[in-house]
């Protein structure tokens, strides 16, 4: 069967092919063939899956569960990690390499991802970044920073964020002859004699294909999975939720396992911490917050990266930490002059202004108390050492210097004026996961022995290995999509030519 001839009524309500072009693949293909490649998942994976295999010379089908392309990665802030590229060289920045990507990837995460891939992204990081580039996508030089906590800038931020990314790639997509199928979820892929894997199931029909694509994204909106693969992030129960894109719920590690693929990193993923006052994402933790945890003691420099912020809180006794600060503090808490614009326009809400901690008061979420000693009582601190943290901070405020994590001290505030608040900071906030089908080097799925699944690859967040325990920094999630992407489309193309 091909995608053209599904009768009524199936689940490919919507083919996204370019205004006025025909369906033309019925006449390429008699009932019963099929497609060469089939994609499923159109992020920014599986749309570069798409196009390199269309490039490549194979007929291609890329099938989504939503309405539209783009999955979390249209969703996302469009930060691209790379070394060595052409907007960091016209920022200044002439000497940064794959070498030193690579050096500092596999220390952060003490070398426990698969290095083969660590390397593979760290190699292509910048090509892919400059493929983008050329397809019209901006990442202007203003928006390069350090992303993670490298010495050099790797952040490249799309102009128009994710979203700049996604339509650029769609657009690219719509350019080709690739066979889009929208508001279809796969839930079965075929195999036969011929093979492990030999296309897919979709409205109870089968469409063969030479080579299947696996990039469904990760399993963030599937509590079941969560449970099973991030108990981490579980744990958190109701304070957790998955900031991306509702399709994705792990179908294709599903999909993989039925084959006989492996899994592979588990317990990983991105969490960002959050006050739980509501279900949405926070952009800034002012620097006047003290946080501590339950030994009473500070710990972090209360600005560090979110790469490595919610590692840091995990780390406390608990799981969590409070931030603490003073009723002054609590009355002139504004929005950051960064984001002042967006927050009166109601664009972006924000925890730390004194409406919302009002608010929270009230509610009971910011707990408030008479003295530093009542305060620590009644959220588990010991109270001793809150009280002497407290004089040390306020003592580091007089003398204009953080002694302890050098925050910038024209930013932090005493903890002086009763009452006192305080709120529990948990890394509850799902951003992606990185459990997923384990992978070689060229993106071809394998079995728990290490053999390639014949006819399977995958690639972005629905696969493991690739990102490990540490965030290297904003971006590296978009990278891992863009460059595996693209080597899931070649080589899948590669395994039908194999096959003609
Ligand atoms: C708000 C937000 C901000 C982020 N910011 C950044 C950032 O700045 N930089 C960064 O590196 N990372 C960021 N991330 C993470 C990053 O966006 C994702 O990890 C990455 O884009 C995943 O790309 P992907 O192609 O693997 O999956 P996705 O882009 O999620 O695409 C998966 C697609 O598969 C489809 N799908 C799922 N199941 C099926 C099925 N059974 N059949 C058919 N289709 C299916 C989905 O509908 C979806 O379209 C952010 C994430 C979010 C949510």
């Amino acid at each position: 069967m091909n995608l053209a001839s599904l009768p009524p009524g199936s689940q490919l309500p919507y083919c996204s092919m370019l205004p006025g072009r025909e369906t033309h693949h019925a006449s390429i293909m008699g009932e019963g063939a099929g497609y060469d490649v089939i994609v499923i998942g159109g992020g920014g994976a599986g749309m570069c899956a798409a196009i390199e295999a269309c490039d490549a010379g194979a007929r291609v089908a890329l099938l989504d569960a939503d309405a539209k392309l783009g999955g979390s990665t249209a969703l996302s802030g469009g930060v691209y990690y790379a070394a060595g590229t052409s907007v960091q060289r016209e920022a200044g920045i002439a000497d940064d390499t794959a070498d030193a990507m690579f050096e500092y990837y596999m220390t952060l995460n003490q070398y426990r991802v698969e290095a083969s891939l660590a390397r593979t992204l760290c190699d292509h990081a910048a090509e892919g970044l400059e493929w983008l580039i050329e397809l019209g996508v901006s990442f202007p030089v203003a928006a390069l920073y350090s992303s993670g906590v490298e010495s050099v800038a790797r952040g490249h931020t799309a102009a128009d964020m994710g979203a700049g990314i996604a339509e650029a790639l769609d657009r690219e997509v719509a350019a080709r002859d690739i066979d889009v199928a929208l508001d279809t979820r796969v839930e079965e892929l075929l195999s036969d004699d011929s093979g492990p894997v030999v296309g897919v199931r979709i409205g109870g029909e089968d469409v063969r294909s030479a080579a299947v694509v696996l990039a469904t994204g990760g399993f963030g909106a599937n509590p079941y999975l969560l449970n099973r693969h991030y108990p981490e992030a579980a744990a958190h129960g109701d304070w957790s939720w998955y900031i991306g894109n509702a399709n994705c719920i792990g179908d294709g590690l599903a999909l993989g396992e039925s084959a006989g693929a492996d899994l592979v990193g588990h317990n990983r993923g991105l969490l960002l911490t959050t006050p739980n006052f509501k279900k949405e994402l926070e952009v800034y933790v002012p620097a006047w917050l003290v946080y501590v945890n339950r030994e009473g003691r500070r710990f972090v420099n209360e600005v560090a990266e979110y790469a490595v912020m919610s590692g840091v809180v995990k780390a406390q006794t608990g799981g969590s930490c409070f931030a603490i600060f003073d009723d002054d503090a609590r009355a002139a808490a504004r929005p950051d002059p960064r984001y002042a614009d967006a927050f009166a326009a109601g664009i972006i809400s924000l925890n730390w202004v004194t409406e919302e901690l009002d608010a929270q008061i009230e509610a009971g979420k910011v707990i408030r108390a008479d003295s530093l000693n009542a305060l620590a009582i009644r959220c588990g601190i010991r109270p001793g050492a809150l009280l002497a943290t407290v004089e040390k901070y306020n003592d580091d405020v007089a003398a204009g210097h953080d002694s302890m994590f050098f925050k910038r001290a024209d930013e932090m505030k005493p903890i002086r004026k009763a009452p006192f608040h305080a709120v529990e900071i948990k890394p509850a906030i799902v951003c992606l996961t990185s459990t997923g089908i384990r992978i070689n080097a060229h993106t071809q799925a394998l079995d728990a022995c290490d053999r390639p699944i014949c006819g399977l690859f995958a690639a972005g967040e629905t696969t493991g290995g690739v990102l490990g325990e540490r965030y290297i920094g904003g971006g590296n999630s978009i990278a891992n999509a863009i460059v595996f992407g693209r080597i899931a489309g070649q080589q899948a193309a590669l395994e039908f030519k194999r096959n003609d």
